[in-house]
């Protein structure tokens, strides 16, 4: 029972192992804080092991529970000298949630718990501040009415802002005693109306109602999405921390604010952030008022007229920058700090390491060794390599003239085009059909998270840099502009208005998240320059790791940009896909088409001078290293001619008419086309398709020879084999035209041949499989295919319900399945490598470039993992990160 309840002075939870598992992050911050002598609010967490009993226990608190709080409550009113509920110094309380990681603005938060109608009079007597006294109330009933007792918060917003109108004031801070007197009043009788019961004035009953909230909060439907966006198990549940209430909002020298050590846009070393002056805590991140910067450069750079905190409070913005150096120091990274100030004094809620954006996380990274604050191997496993693909996608073309319409701030950079939507839902749904979209909101706010993914941008007419949209668009990558005022939505009309200009729902913007423009119809983009950081980072990430990084490609652009990105060679060229192009296709399906094998031979011989070309200059970009070329694997469905003018475009070049074609389509039909006439099979029935093939690659590197260019060896790969006998057939067909080459030319062809391991039985059978491989190339996507059974082209339509029942984890498509598929894997490698100890090992489906399946090839000693263009670097990262974990 010890473990329900921690005071943030425990002397315990220093001994605690892994603390945040049971106070969640943000109490163990807060004891942390206390023990560096920080000044904290004094305290306690309800453990995340109550989640648990709670769930357990029909969701109502065990009585050891309510024991404990009672006995921590007693300890906060000596340490704070207040009573809870007195009627003379009332102790008020906030509580909040606090899982093992932030899940910012996901949980439940309530301040000022305590007041009713009777301690709001003592506290106007304490304080002689009755203005202060009714804010802090009325604020309590908004929270609690909204969390505890689920009455829509904007019912609450539209009485203030109606009362405002009346009164002719704009802001809250101008509204009177008497006016927070009317509208607590106003509120009282809302919740009346709504629950059919008095708002409660028993500060225990509150507390109760409120620490329940909290552990619900945990079930809710957004924290559902956050944690299935995030991967956080259910299991982990929430703690809540119940801390005595400090207040910003007593008067003009009282404030309260956010802060990051660092930008968590860019990464420089500056403090970044906001705060508000006779405020409360939400005030800053609600966007309701515009913040003030927090020192004076930062103003100056932003252009504003406001004064900073370090003009308006000299002396408390030194303490604070004081406490913000100790506390990067000592967790070794950029915090996320709020703080308050009462009466001048200090108070720092809450610390946390700052959500970034992948430009900053590096940066900082960097920066933070070169400090010595932290070393290399930790600024690698710091970066999460699936954030690196949004520094390489491009960004706008600056030579290109952008309509700009309306400015906002740089929330979260990156820049997107699409349609303009105004709700998360529509959001959802064109991703669904595979449209883009600009979610464009007044604010965001946690019921839009799924919205927020959906959408490739964020635009929000209100907020600042750390509002909710800010936050969470930086977590996850996307684009976002944020405080755009020039923009007025209209919900009503779906349309918005910047300027005289009209935006409807479905026209087409661009936003550019690093410099906060908002155009109007796409503009084109290019592609980024990378900083010096990234590749310092990559490079550390080289010096660690031991796969070797390969790159799936088969057009020059690809190898160009994979090389570029520090591809290690080719370890994927389907060349199939080099006929992909509207002119091209049409050979391919000539090909396909063929009936006899003299039509065979001919379209062969006007496919050969084209791949030979196509291999040359992929061998010329990729000169010195390997390059794995894939025989043909057409499953018939990709290649088939569809539509009629496709079948005519194909009738009228073999000079056949549109119906034989049909016909022939007709005869070639197959029920199940992935399991069909594809891979090696179709080089079994048809040698000369792979003659033709292997003849163009054995060409190109003669004459790449004989251009002095610096030798690749060819890996040809044999696809979709199930036995040894097809690749000791196909095998001696390569070496018999290398052998043909060969002696045409006088001179001495280096190559070795492979095979693709894409059935569960080649799987299995690697033992005789590889009497004639040089190498194993796992092409995980068939092999998830056909382990699952699971067709890779149709599993979208059920995928969502075996996700949404936790029979997968994770897309087995995206993530490798390690215990089914990659037992498969470990199996065929040991096999393999009975027969042949030099077998060369790599893998080369999708979940090449995925850092969970590549942490798994790391640790079963495979070769090299090979993965799309824009992956390579994501996958050094996280090759490196494996090696560093083993
Ligand atoms: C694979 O199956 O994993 C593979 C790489 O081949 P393809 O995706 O071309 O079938
Ligand atoms: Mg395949």
């Amino acid at each position: 029972m010890s473990n329900l309840t921690f005071n943030f002075n425990n002397k315990k939870i220093k001994n605690i192992k892994n603390p945040r598992n049971i106070l969640g992050g943000k109490g163990a911050n807060l004891a942390e804080m206390g023990r560096l002598g920080l000044p904290v609010p004094p305290g306690f967490t309800i453990s995340t092991e109550v989640c648990d009993l709670f769930n357990k226990n029909k969701k109502k608190l065990p009585k050891q529970v309510l024991k404990n709080i009672q006995l921590e409550l007693k300890s906060i009113e000596k340490l704070t000298r207040k009573k809870f509920g007195d009627l003379k110094n009332p102790l008020l309380i906030s509580v909040r949630s606090g899982a093992r990681i932030s899940m910012p603005g996901m949980m439940d938060t309530i301040l000022n718990l305590g007041l009713n109608d009777q301690t709001v009079i003592a506290l106007t007597k304490k304080t002689l501040n009755g203005r202060f006294a009714k804010d802090s109330y009325r604020r309590f009933i908004q929270m609690y009415s909204n969390v505890v007792l689920n009455i829509e918060g904007h019912l609450f917003e539209a009485m203030i802002e109606n009362l405002k109108l009346n009164r002719g004031v704009l802001l809250d801070t101008d509204l009177e005693e008497s006016d927070w007197d009317e509208l607590i009043q106003r509120f009282k009788e809302l919740v009346k109306k709504e629950t059919k019961k008095k708002f409660p004035q028993n500060v225990q009953e509150q507390l109760y109602g409120a620490i329940c909230a909290v552990f619900l909060s945990w079930d809710s439907q957004r924290a559902k999405t956050y944690k299935k966006l995030n991967q956080i198990p259910d299991h982990w549940g929430t703690a809540v921390n119940i801390q005595s209430m400090v207040f910003g909002n007593m008067g003009n020298d009282c404030s309260t604010g956010v802060v990051f050590t660092r930008n968590p846009s860019t990464g420089e070393n500056i403090f970044f952030g906001e705060y508000l002056i006779n405020a409360q805590g939400e005030d800053v991140v609600a966007g309701t008022r515009t913040p003030q910067h927090i020192t004076k450069k930062a103003k100056i750079n932003a252009g504003s007229n406001e004064p900073s905190m370090e003009e308006t409070m000299p002396k408390v913005y030194q303490a604070l920058k004081k406490t913000l150096l100790k506390l990067e120091k000592h967790y070794k990274d950029m915090q996320d700090i709020e703080f308050t100030v009462e009466n001048n004094k200090l108070w720092i809620l809450q610390t946390r390491s700052g959500k970034r954006t992948a430009e900053a996380a590096i940066k900082i990274a960097v920066d933070m060794v070169k400090e010595k604050l932290i070393t290399k191997k930790e600024a690698i496993l710091r970066i999460d390599p699936n954030t690196l693909d949004t520094l390489l996608h491009p960004t706008l073309d600056k030579n290109v003239e952008k309509k700009i319409i309306a400015k906002g701030l740089p929330a979260s950079p990156g820049a997107a085009s699409g349609k303009v939507v105004f709700a998360a839902e529509e959001a959802e749904r064109l991703n669904g059909v595979m449209q883009n979209t600009i979610l464009v909101r007044v604010e965001t706010s946690p019921e839009d998270i799924h919205g927020m993914y959906a959408a490739k941008g964020i635009l929000t007419t209100r907020g600042g840099m750390t509002s909710h949209a800010a936050v969470v668009a930086r977590g996850m990558g996307r684009p976002c502009v944020s405080g755009s005022t020039e923009i007025i939505i209209d919900y009503e009309t779906k349309q918005f208005k910047a300027g005289n200009i009209s935006v409807k729902e479905g026209d087409t913007i661009t936003i550019d998240g690093a410099n906060g423009e908002v155009m109007l119809g796409t503009v084109p983009t290019v592609q980024p320059k990378i900083s010096k950081y990234f590749l310092t980072i990559m490079n550390w990430a080289d010096e660690f790791r031991k796969l070797k990084i390969r790159t799936n490609s088969e057009t020059e652009k690809d190898s160009k940009v994979a090389r570029e990105f520090g591809a290690e060679g080719i370890g994927l060229c389907r060349t199939e896909h080099m006929f992909f192009d509207q002119e091209r296709i049409l050979f391919i399906r000539q090909m396909i088409l063929s009936k006899s094998k003299e039509d065979r031979n001919n379209t062969l011989a006007k496919l050969l001078p084209h791949q030979k070309n196509d291999f040359k200059n992929i061998f010329k970009i990729m000169h010195g290293l390997p390059v794995t070329v894939r025989l043909l694997d057409p499953p018939l469905h990709e290649f088939l001619p569809k539509t009629e003018k496709e079948i005519e475009e194909v009738a009228s070049s073999l000079h056949v008419d549109h119906k034989e074609v049909k016909d022939r389509i007709e005869e070639l039909h197959e029920q199940n086309p992935m399991l069909g006439h594809r891979g090696c099979r179709l080089g079994i029935s048809f040698p000369e398709i792979y003659e033709m093939q292997c003849e163009a690659i054995f060409e190109a590197l003669v004459e790449c020879k004989k251009e002095k260019i610096k030798s690749i060896t060819p890996e040809i790969m044999i696809p979709l084999v199930s036995t040894d006998i097809e690749l000791k057939i196909l095998r001696e067909l390569v070496n018999r035209i290398a052998g043909k080459i060969q002696k045409k030319y006088q001179t001495k062809i280096k190559y070795i041949v492979g095979t693709m391991i894409e059935l569960p039985r080649a799987a299995l059978q690697a033992k005789e499989i590889s009497k004639y491989a040089d190498f194993f190339s796992f092409g995980t996507n068939d092999l998830t295919q056909t382990t699952f059974g699971i067709s890779r082209d149709d599993s979208g339509k059920f995928l969502n319900d075996y996700l949404n029942n936790k029979i997968f984890e994770i897309d087995p498509f995206v993530s490798l399945d390690q215990s089914g598929v990659g037992e498969l894997i470990k199996i065929a490698s040991s096999r393999g490598r009975e027969t042949n100890k030099k077998l060369k090992l790599g893998i080369c489906g999708e979940h090449g470039g995925d850092p969970k399946s590549i942490e798994f090839c790391s640790k079963i000693d495979l070769d090299y993992v090979s993965c799309s263009p824009f992956r390579v670097p994501v996958a050094r990262l996280a090759a490196a990160q494996a090696e560093l974990k083993k």
